[in-house]
């Protein structure tokens, strides 16, 4: 397991096809998840100085390791100049953060601005027409949410391929609908969730990146698993080869078991073929020091899918 310094926390940055997962995430401590190239980040831990560049932060649940900066990121968004972030909760909880933050704007005298969503399972937040972000149930006993990042395309229909250009432009003026809509599921991300339904969801099926916490691994620790309504490495085990993801991101596993052990025990369970897709979020190699991962900022968004 990599040392731990309290005077440079450590972050993982991991480049997965277009985009990269940036972030930090051990159980009870801290989970902050961000895709910078998609200007979301999931989660906000103690909001680590690279969260701020997120326009859009989705909260799967109230624990406060997950929780915890949303106040910070928005003041300081404000402080710095940049438009008011947006959060994004389940809706149980729209109603006490959005008093908690209003408390912090007469605590700390300062007008933050905010947008606050509270979402419900299978909402959908519309980011722009071609991208949006869907809400999944999880399942961790209170009110809690996964979040899929979906890009919309429009596709010829299959009975237009081939036809000339012009002939096209013609129908189109007609009105005729010559696309449809198609929906590619980038990332889906869980937050904290016990074994259920959300693992047969189409969208975290299929979605390239899926991002998902198992919090432990030991034997002894299946009891704590089931009390705290988290994944067991059996429970993984077991829906690894039915989820179709080009990469899988392993998250909030807790400081009891090293990363690198509770590897070998993944790998024992489900095979090298499978490792091939699978991380390790908290894996520090090829990790990066705070500072370095700041340079990183999200495109403008009209560049990003
Ligand atoms: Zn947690
Ligand atoms: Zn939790």
């Amino acid at each position: 397991m990599a040392e731990k310094s309290f005077l440079v926390q450590k972050f993982a940055r991991i480049q997965l096809g277009q985009v990269h997962i940036i972030g930090y995430s051990v159980a009870g401590e801290e989970t902050v998840v961000q895709v910078p190239e998609l200007n979301v980040c999931f989660d906000i831990g103690r909001c680590p100085h690279f969260a701020l560049t997120s326009d859009i932060v989705c909260i799967s649940h109230g624990h406060m390791d997950h929780i915890a900066g949303i106040s910070y990121y928005l003041s300081q968004r404000f402080f710095q100049g940049m438009k008011p972030g947006t959060v994004i909760v389940p809706r149980e909880i729209e109603r006490p953060v959005d008093s908690l933050l209003r408390c912090w704007r007469e605590v700390e005298r300062q007008g933050t601005p905010y947008r606050l969503v509270g979402m419900a399972p299978g909402q959908v937040h519309e980011v722009r027409r071609d991208f949006l972000i869907r809400a999944v149930a999880t399942h961790h006993g209170g009110p809690s949410l996964g979040y899929v990042l979906v890009s919309v395309r429009e596709k010829l229909k299959q009975e237009y391929m081939g036809t000339p250009g012009q002939e096209l432009a013609e129908m189109r003026k007609r009105g005729v609908e010559i696309q449809y809509r198609l929906e590619v599921p980038l990332v889906a991300f869980l937050g904290d969730t016990s074994v259920g339904e959300v693992f047969r969801h189409p969208d975290v099926v299929n979605a390239e990146i899926l991002v998902t916490e198992c919090t432990f691994f030991d034997a002894d620790h299946k009891l704590k698993a089931k009390a705290g309504r988290h994944l067991h490495l059996d429970n993984f085990a077991e829906i690894v080869p039915t989820l179709k993801n080009q990469h899988i991101v392993i998250s909030h596993v807790s400081r009891r078991t090293g990363i690198r052990r509770a590897r070998n025990m993944l790998r024992r369970k489900v095979g090298d073929e499978q490792m091939k897709r699978i991380h390790f979020l908290m894996d520090f190699e090829g990790s990066k020091e705070a500072g370095e991962v700041e340079e990183i900022g999200p495109p403008p968004p009209d560049t990003a899918e």
